[in-house]
């Protein structure tokens, strides 16, 4: 227990470390702690020390958890893969954005449901900044289109972009992830599409998260950081393949 605490303190010493060398204020930066494979009494230690700002990767993980969780306020992000037919199920939850909208057949369903609820939700756009077939996200040529084309949905917010990036020891090649996202959220802002807003920058994990704060992150996500090794490789999270719709 007491470790989550300290691990915790010393990811927010990282934060505050990156933001004074690259001349942010702190307040633009959240931690949200991705917490994926965590049980609910691992979360609600981070709960009741006032990190209430959190990510799940998987529909049937927040079910789970759910009635725990919810005796604590909170908020839950979605960051996993989402899978159409999980859209009906991921909105019993009170999930506040879904980080990950990555091509228009899943914001269609997403819109068309949302209209049904007579509910309203806030996403990102997740791009693969990192051109790794493996990964989801929309290419980063496609993301304007796919921007432009979701705003059209009136159920639906755009508040940023999220990006995963690239895993490497060479920083620069992450650097170069981290800022391709910056660049698409440069460009998206000049549009001034009506509708959305482009204020959240998604990017950084426990092993790169300084260099992401130092080229614009606003929402940092730290899993293995806080709670440890996991014991399911990524691969079970991210990785699944691509055909599905
Ligand atoms: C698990 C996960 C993280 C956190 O990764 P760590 O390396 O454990 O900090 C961040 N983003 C996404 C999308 C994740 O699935």
């Amino acid at each position: 227990m007491e470790d989550i605490i300290q691990n915790i303190s010393h990811v927010l010493q990282r934060i505050d470390s990156a933001c004074k060398t690259s001349n942010r204020n702190r307040e633009e930066v959240k931690l949200l702690l991705a917490t994926k494979s965590v049980t609910p009494e691992r979360i609600k230690i981070a709960f009741q020390n006032g990190h209430t700002l959190i990510g799940e990767n998987k529909v049937q993980e927040i079910r789970e958890k759910y009635q725990d969780l919810k005796e604590i306020p909170h908020v839950m992000h979605f960051i996993g893969h989402l899978q159409t037919n999980k859209i009906k199920e991921i909105l019993r939850y009170d999930v506040k954005c879904i980080e990950t909208v990555d091509r228009i057949h899943l914001a269609e369903k997403l819109q068309h449901r949302l209209a049904f609820e007579n509910r309203q939700m806030d996403v990102f756009i997740q791009v693969n900044t990192s051109g790794e077939e493996s990964k989801f996200g929309i290419h980063p040529e496609g993301a304007v289109e796919l921007v432009k084309s979701v705003s059209g949905f009136k159920n639906i917010h755009i508040k940023g972009l999220m990006t995963i990036g690239l895993f490497s020891s060479e920083k620069e090649k992450v650097r170069k992830c981290f800022q391709l996202l910056k660049e698409l959220q440069i460009e998206i802002k000049k549009l001034e599409i009506p509708g959305v807003e482009m204020n959240e920058l998604s990017m950084g994990m426990s092993g790169n998260l300084e260099i992401a704060i130092e080229e614009g992150s606003t929402i940092v996500r730290v899993g293995t950081a806080v709670f440890g090794e996991r014991k399911y490789p990524d691969s079970y999270y991210w990785n699944e393949r691509k055909e599905v719709i």
